[in-house]
């Protein structure tokens, strides 16, 4: 096992560590439903992304749509 040359001091191990913490996200709100949701991706609440619905969400695909 490798084993340190010499004691990293509290103020060098806090020093290094000010840079550890997680930065909160950017979210933007959905321009078709008002959600919040990451810039530059498709809103998981209505599929929607630059004003078109490009995924269909589970609730509007009807099963029994070409059923014979
Ligand atoms: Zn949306």
């Amino acid at each position: 096992m490798a084993v340190p040359k010499s004691k990293i001091t509290r103020s060098r191990r806090n020093n290094r560590r000010s840079h550890d913490a997680l930065v909160a996200g950017n979210p933007n709100e959905c321009p078709n439903c008002g959600e919040l949701k990451r810039p530059h991706h498709v809103c998981g609440a209505c599929g929607h992304y630059d004003d078109r619905e490009v995924v269909a969400q589970a609730d509007d695909i009807d099963l029994d749509d070409d059923a014979a």
